[in-house]
């Protein structure tokens, strides 16, 4: 067995060999490699260094999602980075998607939205890896992150650090299901808050409590853009959205929270709406379908 001052040089070596050879954030000097941040592979969700991986996933055990059919499985960015890669896709100017390809986590997006005074990703996506943090620093870097909910929070807190530690912009009444804290996560209150290019989180509660989207004013040439996440989910039929507790375990929403939802998006203007999922676009009149549907919605709950 090595001494400990030995084990200790061979770990700065490696760390230092490992970031030469620029194998990205979680490889930075210093870190100790007998800890590892796991990430639940069915949520993409990751946790506060451990040395064992966690008993169990808090996300997927809440009923508005699930334990992997095979059991609780967790994996690694590591991992991630020889079996993924994030694709980028242009949706209109000033917007790009990040989409991990295969399928990484629940399989959402995430956004890139770019303004005058700097970059924000909306919403994460579990996998980040060389290519990526070289590909968004070649559209200016980040000057922000901020997610809608828990179930894309994934690896938030690396893409704030591959980044220069920009802050984590998270609704304070999530901040339970945050399983990795860090001081990059800066917990905000209240229903409205301004971040910088024009951009405002709006919370609607609902899915969660906390859950928020972002209206990005500047958006489909001028007319308003809001980027929802889960909420509201662009359905099938492009020109119609909903509304859910649960999306996997179909729990709806009560007429409170339906209404709540309207009327927090009442005072933004936006004709554009996009979702977490590929295709997932109502392009226009989104905020007429936003209540065109709740309507319908609590007409079929008779609320
Ligand atoms: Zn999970
Ligand atoms: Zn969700």
């Amino acid at each position: 067995m090595r001494s400990r001052s030995t084990r200790r040089i061979f770990f700065q070596q490696s760390a230092a060999a490992t970031a030469a050879l620029g194998l990205g954030p979680s490889a930075a000097p210093g870190a100790d490699p007998a800890m590892n941040h796991f990430i639940c592979v069915t949520c993409g969700i990751q946790f506060g260094a451990t040395e064992k991986a966690p008993d169990r996933c808090p996300i997927c055990e809440d009923e508005r999602q699930y334990v992997g059919h095979g059991g609780q499985k967790w994996t690694t960015l590591d991992e991630y980075r020889k079996t993924h890669k994030n694709v980028f896709a242009e949706e209109e100017p000033g917007l790009h998607t990040i989409h991990p390809q295969p399928k990484a986590g629940i399989g959402q997006r995430a956004f890139l939205v770019r303004t005058p005074e700097g970059n924000l990703l909306w919403d994460c996506v579990p996998p980040l890896d060389e290519p990526t943090i070289a590909a968004v620093k070649m559209m200016g870097g980040l000057a922000g992150v901020a997610v809608s909910h828990p179930h894309y929070y994934t690896t938030m807190v690396e893409w704030s650090h591959a980044f220069g530690k920009v802050p984590v912009h998270v609704h304070k009444l999530d901040a339970k299901w945050v399983m990795r804290p860090d001081e990059v996560v800066k917990y905000w209150d209240g229903e409205t808050k301004s971040i910088f290019g024009g951009l405002t989180l709006v919370r609607t509660g609902g899915h969660f409590d906390g859950f928020q989207v972002l209206h990005w004013p500047a958006g489909d040439g001028g007319k308003g853009v809001l980027l929802s996440g889960d909420q509201p989910y662009v359905c099938q039929d492009r020109r119609w959205v909903s509304f859910m507790y649960s999306y996997p375990n179909l729990i709806p929403l009560g007429p409170a929270a339906i209404r709540q939802i309207v009327k927090s998006l009442k005072p933004f203007v936006f004709n554009r709406l996009y979702g977490a999922f590929p295709e997932q676009v109502v392009r226009a009149d989104a905020k007429g379908a936003v209540e065109r549907s709740a309507a319908r919605y609590l007409g079929m709950i008779g609320g």
